[in-house]
């Protein structure tokens, strides 16, 4: 099955919200953060962006990519769920290479914090850790019934909030 960037973050945050996600249920996120996050990557790096192409590997689509330099971006409004954002562009460099594109480097940026960091994959990341990603997708999206509410404090901000709690 190929897997989407959204498949691999609900993984990583909710089972529930990756199950109606897989079955292409969905209800509209309005939320100024999420408005807040699209401008702040539209404007806060544009001197720079120039450079970075939109890249589309079939259900994955990387929005910054430069092909000369070897660069996959992502720029997040808040470090508040990096692991999340780590896996995401770990996800990217091994899509990349499994289509024969190696050696590309990551770059997690978050303009506000002021901090990038530079992602690469290791081999454990190759063998074990996205392999096991992948199959824990395949597993739950095959689970017969939607997997239970989280009660996180991100359910709050979660489009399926009032599908979930109400
Ligand atoms: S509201 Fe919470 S439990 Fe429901 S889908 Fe969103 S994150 Fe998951």
């Amino acid at each position: 099955m190929t897997h989407s960037a959204s498949h691999l973050t609900y993984l990583l945050l909710c089972h529930r919200k990756l199950w109606l996600h897989h079955r292409q249920i969905r209800m509209e996120d309005n939320s100024s953060d999420v408005a807040a996050g699209k401008l702040l990557d539209r404007t806060t790096y544009q001197r720079r962006a120039k450079k970075w192409t939109q890249l589309s590997l079939g259900h994955l689509k990387i929005d910054h990519f430069d092909a000369r330099e070897r660069v996959v971006k992502e720029t997040k409004k808040s470090p508040k769920l990096e692991h999340v954002h780590v896996a995401q562009l770990k996800y990217y460099l091994y899509a990349l290479e499994r289509r024969g594109v190696a050696g590309v480097t990551g770059l997690l940026e978050y303009p506000a914090q002021r901090r990038t960091t530079v992602i690469e994959l290791t081999s454990a990341d190759r063998a074990v850790t996205i392999p096991g990603w992948e199959a824990e997708i395949d597993r739950i999206v095959g689970l017969p019934v939607c997997p239970e509410a989280i009660q996180k404090t991100y359910c709050k901000n979660c489009a399926f909030h009032d599908f979930c709690y109400i």
